[in-house]
């Protein structure tokens, strides 16, 4: 057998013997240094292409025989940008002249480099290996034979651990979103049974003789208020599965912002005035800002989010406006209440998600609003965003287009 020929079938065993004997990261770095040995280079690198496309992660990094930490590195200006997603690429010698912007070739005093690109099954590039030295190449035929040989094996350890690292967090989410499905419903029920119990409490004692006209007038005020927040809670449960399903309609037309802003101010001035806060709404000089959108879904989107506003500050106020911003009119919501955590600016908008626990909840509300409200605002064409902080209060914006 001559010399190229042992060195395959030594490759060929190595592959086949240590698949299944060792964990990936071990593999991994066992084919380095078996490469850096048999086929005399400085160094070995395997990479993986990160999901953006532009960096590579090492999965082994082997230089003189010794196994070095794992790096990130951007494939821009290097030889590894040329192999990845591309071809076999060899340069025999000079490789520093060759890629004068790459430091990582400098600091290595590389001479020369040899990379052969991986791919998963569907054809998608999914790394590298490359191997480099610090003398020129004199037997590229062979390491090209090798490089081929492993390569196979590497890709298919890389797609099978990109596949596990994915179900690993689909299996998270999962997890998650069923912890969040139990806490609703713990949480629905009791917002259900709440109202629930206050009509059929009143409704008895309304059948009572003994109480009087003014009495039996309260009780009729607190059913129908109790069967009016029923009413809220079931409209926000169809409303979210006819969002996730696609069936909500959105009649768009167009809209005076100044006249609805003004009729949303009638309609809060009395709820924030009975709790005692301020309730400023600023107006623009143009009172021909109009939008393009739908009126009763608009409206609901202001609800909510002035709503929430009023639930949950208690001292201070709240200030709504609107501003023309090119194509688009960016209306604003500010109170001055509870605010919220840096890292529940973006969960909030997700369904069920409320920053209070169930241990500890104060505020009550069934953690749909900001759903709906961002699944209405994103129908129309517009964005939604908070800025705030705990204790400082917080900013709602929104965003919706103008006619074209
Ligand atoms: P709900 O108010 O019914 O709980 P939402 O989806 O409207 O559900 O809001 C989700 C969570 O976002 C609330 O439970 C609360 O923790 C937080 N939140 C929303 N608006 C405000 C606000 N203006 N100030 C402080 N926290 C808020």
């Amino acid at each position: 057998m001559g010399k190229d020929d042992k060195l395959l079938t030594e490759t060929l065993m190595f592959i086949a013997q240590k698949g299944w004997t060792i964990n990936e990261q071990a593999f991994y770095d066992s084919l380095s240094l078996f490469l850096a040995k048999n086929l005399n280079v400085a160094y070995v690198i395997i990479d993986k292409l990160l999901p953006e496309g532009n960096t590579a992660e090492t999965l082994s990094f082997v230089a003189f025989d010794e196994v070095k930490s794992n790096v990130f590195y951007p494939l821009k200006n290097t030889p590894c940008e040329n192999v990845m997603g591309r071809n076999l690429c060899c340069y025999v010698g000079n490789i520093q002249a060759l890629f004068p912007d790459d430091a990582m070739l400098v600091d290595m005093k590389a001479e020369s480099y040899i990379g052969i690109p991986l791919w998963d099954t569907k054809g998608t590039p999914i790394g590298l290996i490359a191997l480099l030295d610090t003398k020129p190449i004199d037997n590229a035929t062979e390491m090209e034979t090798i490089l081929q040989v492993v390569a196979v094996r590497v890709a298919h350890e890389i797609e099978r651990n990109n596949y596990e690292q994915a179900l690993i967090e689909k299996n998270k989410k999962l997890q998650e979103a069923d912890r969040l499905k139990s806490a609703f419903l713990a949480n629905m029920s009791h917002e259900i049974r709440t109202p629930l119990n206050s009509i059929v409490g009143f409704s008895e004692l309304l059948a009572d003789s003994d109480f009087d006209e003014a009495q039996k007038n309260f009780f009729i005020q607190q059913i129908i208020t109790n069967g009016n927040n029923l009413l809220a809670i079931i409209s926000d449960i169809m409303d979210i599965s006819m969002l996730e399903s696609g069936e909500l309609k959105i009649c768009k037309k167009l809209i005076n912002v100044q006249n609805l802003i003004s009729n949303i101010e009638k309609q809060f001035a009395y709820l924030t005035k009975a709790k005692g806060l301020e309730f400023k709404v600023t107006y623009q000089d143009n009172d021909e800002i109009v939008i393009h959108a739908d009126e009763d879904r608009l409206r609901q989107i202001l609800y909510n989010l002035i709503n929430n506003a009023t639930k949950f500050t208690i001292s201070g106020g709240l200030e709504i406006g609107y501003k023309q911003e090119y194509n688009f009119v960016k209306f604003y919501i500010v109170d001055s209440g509870i605010g919220i955590p840096a890292e529940y600016h973006d969960k909030i908008f997700d369904r069920f998600r409320q920053v209070e626990d169930a241990n500890t909840r104060k505020y009550g509300g069934n953690g749909l609003g900001l759903a709906i409200t961002r699944n209405l605002v994103e129908l129309m064409g517009g964005r939604i965003w908070v800025e705030s902080a705990l204790g400082k209060g917080s900013t709602f914006y929104f965003t919706l287009p103008t006619p074209a």
